[in-house]
């Protein structure tokens, strides 16, 4: 016991040299800083109310982009740009469902992107409903030919978002595996956790027929005429267009290092948001968590490596991460850690740095400065970064993740309730606290993630 009190004191030394105590507390004052500051509140609040929603594509996409451009460059960040791509876009038009009979009633539904419109004058079809994705996929070739396929599996709620990887595929590639089976629609139960009308969109293959999410009561009433044994007519109209190269862009800020300045710290949210609601949660959270915690860790003394902010120009329906990969490749050996907020406003619970992470003082304080606020550190390193570094993670970048509360998230994620009213202050404070406390330490040490040493 005692030889293990000496080991002990021994470690604890060994740990906190006078520079690394120095850097836990100034980490400590990042983080009590951050959580009275109300910077990344103003930015959400701004970003929702004058851009309003972002899908790209839309003419709001570049009023995004203006407000971006501005935004940074009044929070006193430099080289302030933008880095312009092309991308496809799905943009949704005029949209309608009913029960035609037996039991005439309208239905809540919203397209999913990449769907293909209607015939002019709608589709009319008998439905096939699957309380389960496994019954659609059971069905052989042809067995839903002229019919549109309903799947009404329900989403469970869970912390840490690992329902909705277990269950996005009902959106994702239901219409394609529905449309293979010889169905001419699909309709898919909302990715969603709540009990609102409301539906919730979100992207899917391209499958060539009409494809939409209904609200989860919706579903659950289909459910019930189904039941009834007696066919059920439903009736969809629903336009769309496709732009095949709509301009988008990626907007960037730099806080410039005062001793490494070509070591580059990358973080950032996706500008674009879907189009019914506003934008709050998803993404513009995460734009304003990463842009006021690389403020609040980088200013008004600068770091000693480079702060990036990236707002992302087009996750939701894809590209702006390979754009930001392809114009990055030849800077990935000198970016440091990269990281996404991608999952709303709810507290940060744990946190994940690269393997290896926590051999460093730096890291071990940022361990000590956020155990306070209720984040503990994973021993595995994030499997995941975020959809718009996935190209930097593989061309060898290393990523973070913070994983946050998402208890909420899938209730308002790509629906009309993704609004500003649905942030907690106190909740993004908290967030925005335990990145700055990371971008302080990793900005202001030598902390080297490509440095893993085998586990202990
Ligand atoms: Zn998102
Ligand atoms: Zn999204």
């Amino acid at each position: 016991m005692r030889q293990f009190a000496c080991f002990l004191a021994a470690a604890l030394v060994a740990a906190a040299p006078a520079h690394a105590q120095d850097l836990a507390a100034q980490a400590a004052g990042v983080r009590d800083k951050a959580l009275a500051d109300s910077t990344a509140w103003t930015i959400v609040e701004s970003l929702t109310s004058e851009v309003g929603a972002r899908p790209v594509g839309a003419p709001a996409m570049e009023r995004a982009r203006d407000w971006g451009v501005a935004t940074l460059i009044a929070l006193g960040f430099e080289n302030v740009h933008v880095e312009p791509f092309t991308t496809k876009a799905w943009i949704r038009g005029e949209e309608a469902a009913e029960v035609v009979g037996p039991w005439p009633q309208k239905l809540q539904i919203l397209g999913l992107g990449n769907s293909a419109p209607t015939p002019t004058g709608g589709l009319t079809a008998e439905i096939a409903l699957f309380r389960t994705y496994q019954a659609l996929l059971d069905q052989p070739p042809g067995a839903l030919k002229g019919k549109i396929a309903v799947v009404t599996q329900a989403m469970p709620r869970t912390k840490d978002a690992s329902s909705y990887g277990a269950s996005v595929a009902w959106r994702t590639t239901g219409p394609l595996e529905a449309a293979r089976r010889g169905a001419v629609g699909y309709l898919v139960r909302s990715i969603s956790t709540a009990d609102s009308r409301l539906p919730h969109t979100g992207l899917s293959d391209p499958a060539g027929i009409p494809a939409a999410a209904l609200s989860p009561p919706d579903a659950e009433q289909l459910e019930r005429l189904a039941a009834r044994g007696r066919p059920v007519t439903v009736r969809l109209v629903m336009s769309s267009r496709v732009i095949a190269a709509a301009p988008a862009w990626n907007v960037v800020g730099e806080i410039r290092g005062s001793e490494r300045p070509d070591e580059v710290i990358v973080v950032g949210g996706h500008l674009d948001s879907w189009d019914p609601g506003t934008g709050a949660i998803d993404d513009g959270a995460g734009v304003a968590i990463t842009t006021a915690a690389a403020r609040i860790a980088g200013l008004p003394q600068r770091p000693k490596r480079t702060l990036r902010v990236v707002m992302w120009g087009s996750e939701e329906q894809g590209g702006s991460g390979a754009a930001y990969g392809r114009a990055h490749q030849d800077e990935v050996a000198r970016i440091v850690v990269a990281g996404e907020a991608d999952l709303g406003a709810g507290r940060v619970w744990r946190a994940a740095l690269p393997a290896g992470g926590l051999d460093h003082p730096a890291m071990r304080a940022f361990a000590a400065t956020v155990a306070p606020i209720g984040v503990p550190m994973m021993r595995e390193p994030p499997r995941y970064g975020g959809s718009d570094i996935q190209a930097l993670i593989a061309a060898g970048a290393p990523c973070f993740l913070f994983g946050q509360d998402a208890s909420r998230y899938f209730d308002l994620h790509h629906s009309a309730d993704d609004t500003l009213d649905k942030i907690d202050p106190a909740d993004l404070s908290q967030v925005v606290a335990v990145w700055a406390s990371f971008l302080y330490l990793a900005a202001n040490s030598d902390v080297d993630f490509r440095a893993a040493k085998p586990t202990r």
